[in-house]
């Protein structure tokens, strides 16, 4: 039972000594008690308190890992209802069905673009996370190979789906060092499904038939001890999984009903009957509120927006995407190359870089720290302002590699250049292009 704010106040020291970054105890309680801070950040909390405060500092709705090593899928996590109330935090898995009725071209084609769909974003990899195997034929030996076929040929995360205890079990053994999902737990094979969730140490998915049968299943689950659930409310049309998710996600944080606390899985590919269709519906719960997403296919035209949906939703609004701070050599640049200055707000450090590229022009590329903002909003806080850059211009030694002394600032930051010839001895100031796709025109002109 989540503890109210009065009663996590009475736990903490109430030194007020504010080093959790907020001025006072009852404060950061009352922070605590909405899962707007988190427990860790109070120092001074005693044991007994950390014991006592674990149930009110666990997010609403809990976090689990499916998978093992580098592909790990984390979901769940999530405190909020609404992402600008603070973020979300673990973006959903997105997975591909395949099926022990599937023809062997069928499946190996889907686990071909499963492997091959990727995609670089702002310096991140977007890609799907999962591969569901269902059990259709009722063929355990079937089952089995395709297990074992899927086991080997995918770097991912797994989800065994079966009403079959029997079933699963052979499906388990052979991938259970993989961590897979096991879906699922329905009324009828409760027991033996937790069993096996807990014999080979997998997260469980359960389904209800509706949210209150859902409800009681993970409470008697709990009670028995297993935590790592996942939640499918049954629904199979759009209105209803739609109306599912939201009440799943508001029972969970403004009722803090654990029994509906857990991530959620969600199957368009059971609601349409073409992939574009599908994806529409995935982006819907993109956004309210899966925690998996199960595809019937992966195509390159209707996964990348997904992922790009997704990356966008599941950014934090709180702190700006950034690129390190540093020199980037551009196509091989030396002495003679041209020497341009940005900032570190991701998007105009791709597009720049890109542009640059784009130009053929070998050129350094220096990006100043500015916190994540752009040029225009760093320039405004301070953050791009003439002496910040030639601090970052000798810190990283541009004066070594090259033998001019011309930098090219960005169009917009024009009114840095005396500044930045103050703070830059004997180097001569140019002001570059206002707009990046003008950059390639530029550098192609320029004379060093
Ligand atoms: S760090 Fe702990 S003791 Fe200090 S003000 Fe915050 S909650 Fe209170």
């Amino acid at each position: 039972m989540a503890l109210t704010g009065i009663q996590i106040y009475k736990l903490l020291p109430q030194t007020n000594c504010g080093d959790c970054g907020v001025p006072t105890c009852l404060a950061f309680a009352m922070s605590l008690a909405v899962g707007k801070a988190e427990l860790a950040a109070c120092p001074h909390a005693s044991e007994e308190a950390k014991t006592e405060l674990a149930d009110a500092s666990a997010p609403p709705i809990r976090p689990l890992e499916i998978g093992t090593g580098e592909k790990v899928l984390r979901v769940g996590g999530e405190t909020v209802l609404f992402r600008h109330e603070k973020t979300f935090v673990n973006s959903p898995g997105i997975a591909v069905l395949v099926s022990d009725d599937m023809s062997e071209e069928d499946v190996d084609g889907r686990l071909e673009r499963f492997n091959t769909l990727e995609y670089e974003r702002v310096g991140l990899t977007l890609r799907a996370d999962l591969v569901a195997i269902e059990a259709v034929s009722g063929d355990k030996g079937k089952f089995e190979a395709l297990a074992g076929k899927v086991k080997e040929k995918i770097q991912g995360g797994i989800i065994l789906m079966s009403d079959d205890p029997s079933l699963m079990e052979a499906a388990c053994k052979v991938c259970a060092d993989c961590k897979p999902l096991i879906y699922g737990a329905t009324k009828e094979n409760m027991d033996d499904m937790a069993k096996l969730a807990k014999e080979y140490g997998c997260s469980l998915a359960v389904k209800g038939k509706n949210l209150d049968e859902l409800s009681d299943l993970t409470a008697k689950l709990t009670e028995d001890g297993l935590k790592d659930l996942v939640i499918d409310s049954g629904a199979r049309t759009v209105n209803k999984a739609f109306r599912d998710q939201v009440s799943i996600r508001r029972g969970a944080i403004l009722k803090k009903d654990r029994s509906v606390g857990f991530p959620t899985i969600a199957f368009p590919c059971e609601m349409a009957d073409d992939l574009m269709k599908e994806t529409l519906i995935a982006s819907m719960f993109v956004a309210k509120y899966g925690g998996i997403i199960v595809l019937s296919d992966l195509q390159g035209h209707s996964l990348f927006p997904l992922l790009l949906a997704r990356m966008n939703i599941y950014t934090d609004p709180q702190r700006p995407m950034a690129a390190s701070p540093g020199i980037y050599e551009i196509g091989g640049p030396d002495e003679n190359s041209p020497v341009l200055v940005t900032c570190n707000f991701s998007l105009t450090y791709f597009i720049v870089s890109g542009e640059v590229e784009a130009s053929r022009v070998p050129s350094w590329l220096i990006v100043v720290d500015t916190e994540g903002l752009s040029v225009l909003t760093a320039w405004a806080a301070g953050k791009f302002a003439g002496d910040a850059v030639g601090i970052a211009m000798k810190k990283f030694e541009i004066a070594d590699k090259v033998k001019h002394k011309k930098v090219v600032i960005p169009g917009y930051a024009a009114a840095i250049s005396g500044e930045l010839e103050e703070e830059l001895d004997g180097w001569e100031i140019l002001v570059g292009p206002r707009e990046s796709a003008h950059i390639p025109a530029y550098l192609r002109e320029w004379k060093g």
